[in-house]
């Protein structure tokens, strides 16, 4: 199966190579880093894949147990542009504050959505007393013509669910089988979550212009007959109007999907611009504590810092 093809054939096309009339899945590994003390797991970017649809950053953070006198996360003021940022909550709770002023905690069930646009600061904590983290984070990039948008944080309590037979479905942003998200999204782009309450096999109806990857967060998934552990992304690419998975009992996996961007961005430490200028500007900006990141004085800890830029402004 798999060995019949090298990764290299895989390239960066989003339409994954065909082997005896067989659409192939590329597996992308993880790699592990470390965000605000919290061990996470990160498929996107990666040197195998930049992006599936517009989302350009995936990072499966936990599950994760706090000992002893840890504070558990704490990611100090920092700053985005040019894209949003997406928190899918499946365990604890997290404290979100920002320039704008929101202050808004984020339950296991629900979405925090903050659209950068044209520049905003946050912070993250676990709340007080709290042991666990399990979460998604993932980067959205802007499309080029709303990079320059004015920046917004949108909290969303409850999302539609239902069930195929006995998987249980939350859709957290975009179309799916009749159901629509209120997530706001500036491209066309979808997210779901899945769980097996018993051992199930389903069929998803997927649509033929978008590209999808699939990222096992708990259990094992199986497509179409190959096996993929935890912390994989299973990149299904585009020209697929289905496909079918076999999901343990237990096994919990998020679908994301969208129509390829088409457009070349940049990704340096917590911005996604289209050119290195407006990278360099906003690497200054925030440097310079200019007003257009705001402040989030209630934050009882340091602004992170910029690194210096990889290359001559
Ligand atoms: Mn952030």
């Amino acid at each position: 199966m798999s060995n019949l093809v090298n990764e290299r054939d895989f390239a960066t096309s989003p339409d994954c190579p065909v082997v005896d009339g067989k659409r192939q899945v590329q597996h992308i590994t993880p790699r592990s880093a470390d965000v605000g003390g919290i061990p996470v797991n990160r498929v996107l970017p990666s040197r195998q894949r930049r992006m599936v649809g517009a989302w350009c950053f995936l990072d499966h953070a936990g599950p994760a147990v706090f000992k002893g006198d840890s504070r558990g996360l704490r990611v100090g003021p920092h700053p985005h542009i040019g894209l949003q940022t997406f928190t899918w909550m499946l365990e604890g709770e997290v404290l979100h504050r920002d320039s704008l002023g929101n202050e808004q905690v984020i339950r296991p069930g629900q979405v925090n959505l903050m659209t950068a646009g044209r520049g905003i600061s946050h912070t993250e904590e676990s709340v007080p007393g709290e042991r666990h983290l399990h979460a998604a984070q993932l980067w959205i990039a802007l499309p080029e013509a709303h990079r320059g948008t004015d920046p917004r944080f949108d909290h969303y309590p409850r999302l539609p669910q239902w069930r195929e037979g006995e998987v249980e479905m939350t859709l957290l942003t975009g179309e799916f089988a009749g159901h629509r998200a209120p997530t706001l999204a500036f491209s066309p782009l979808v997210g779901l979550d899945l769980v097996a309450r018993e051992s199930s096999t389903l069929e998803l109806s997927l649509r033929e212009e978008f590209e999808y990857g699939l990222l096992t967060m708990e259990g094992e998934l199986e497509i179409e007959g190959e096996t993929f552990p935890p912390n994989e992304l299973a990149y299904l690419g585009r020209g697929r109007d289905r496909v079918s998975l076999d999901l343990p009992e237990g096994a919990r996996v998020i679908l994301v999907g969208g129509e390829p961007l088409g457009e070349e961005i940049l990704i340096w430490w917590n911005f996604v611009g289209h050119s290195k200028t407006e990278i360099a500007e906003a690497q200054r900006d925030w440097e310079a504590e200019s007003p257009r990141f705001g402040r989030i004085p209630e934050f009882d800890g340091p602004r992170l810092s910029a690194p210096p830029l990889p290359w001559k402004a």
